[in-house]
């Protein structure tokens, strides 16, 4: 079968798997072990941040990130299509009593304007409006991208409003693929930001957040309440590692295929409003008499697995373990489908 499903589908590679086995690791709840040590250090350089926490997931990186920015009855801004309002079960109020204030952006993307106008007022009687979260790229928004150009303005106006501003990085570097804009330079405009190793990156579990020294060391303690304290980590942290040295370059291949895929999808009579393919994600409708139920059902007769992502609406990732092989059988069944 050819899964299509997510880039989290990904195995280690024969190089990862190396790597793990050979980690030098200790106990990280006590900050003693070497390798997750050197991935935390790793990824806070690479994005020019003073320190790093790693965690088992993108939901629990992105929950602290939360957590720590805001007091109960504080807000959160972000896009109705979020991953934090969407799929982390409602965890802004579950673990931190903080309402959300949804705007309707493009293909998961918002903007400085629009968030200024969402600014509640200080009163008594309404949520104080304490932090910003963006996506990049937007999974439920097709896999858009911002770029720095279209973040600016959005970190000048959370620095002057005393707004906290977060970055869900879970595929940063699928954007940066697409911008060639840096590292350093995403860093500079953010307090924290959250990326999934276990993604197009290839790593088998893990994200990092990122952000000042004082405010990891508030996420330490989130994390472990949390029940995110691991011991021996470093086999998982030295995937991370390799995953970012050896992993990171190719994620243009991914993006690639995927506009490869879309343009085929462009030109099917069944299928309607493809969302701008920008990086690996593939968000279409289908037209009846297809639904997503029976389109997927028929491409998994011809071995290719992807998710609904609503009743008209199906999803594709493309990633590691997606080769240029199978991409010619997708294209070939495809193209079969009437
Ligand atoms: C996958 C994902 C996350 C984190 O998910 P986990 O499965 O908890 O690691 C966060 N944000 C976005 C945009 C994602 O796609």
């Amino acid at each position: 079968m050819i899964n299509l499903i997510s880039d989290t589908v990904t195995k280690p590679t024969p190089g990862m798997l190396q790597a793990m086995m050979e980690a030098e690791v200790g106990d990280d709840v006590f900050g003693e072990d070497p390798t997750v040590n050197a991935l935390e250090a790793k990824v806070a350089a690479l994005f020019n941040k003073e320190a790093a926490i790693f965690c088992p997931s993108g939901t629990m990186t992105n929950q602290i990130a939360i957590k720590v920015h805001t007091q109960p009855l504080d807000e959160v801004i972000c896009d109705e299509y979020s991953h934090i309002y969407q799929y982390e079960v409602g965890g802004y109020a579950y673990n931190s009593g903080v309402a959300i204030n949804l705007l309707k952006g493009t293909h998961g993307k918002i903007t400085a304007t629009q968030i200024e106008a969402a600014i509640k007022p200080e009163f008594d009687w309404l949520p104080r409006t304490r932090l910003v979260v963006l996506e990049n790229t937007c999974n439920k928004g097709g896999g858009s991208y911002y770029t720095l150009d279209e973040i600016r303005p959005i970190s000048k106006l959370c620095w002057n409003r005393g707004l906290a501003l977060h970055l869900d990085g879970a595929r940063i570097f699928n954007a940066l693929a697409e911008t060639g804009e840096t590292t350093h330079a995403v860093g500079e405009q953010f307090d924290s930001i959250s990326l999934c190793l276990s993604k197009g990156l290839g790593a088998p579990v893990g994200s990092v957040l990122i952000g000042s020294e004082a405010f990891i060391k508030q996420a330490r303690r989130v994390r472990k309440v949390m029940g995110g304290g691991m011991r021996q980590a470093g086999y998982l942290a030295a995937a991370g590692i390799y995953a970012l040295d050896h992993q990171v370059e190719r994620l243009k291949e991914d993006n690639e295929r995927a506009k490869q895929i879309g343009a085929v999808l462009e030109a099917m009579p069944c299928v309607s409003e493809v969302r701008p393919v920008q990086t690996n994600i593939l968000i279409f409708d289908v037209n009846p008499p297809y639904t997503a139920a029976s389109f997927l059902e028929k491409l998994a007769g011809k071995g290719i697995q992807a998710s609904p992502f609503g009743p008209q609406t199906v999803r594709f990732v493309t990633h590691l373990d997606f080769t240029e092989e199978m991409l010619d059988r997708v294209v070939e069944a495809l193209k079969d489908m009437e």
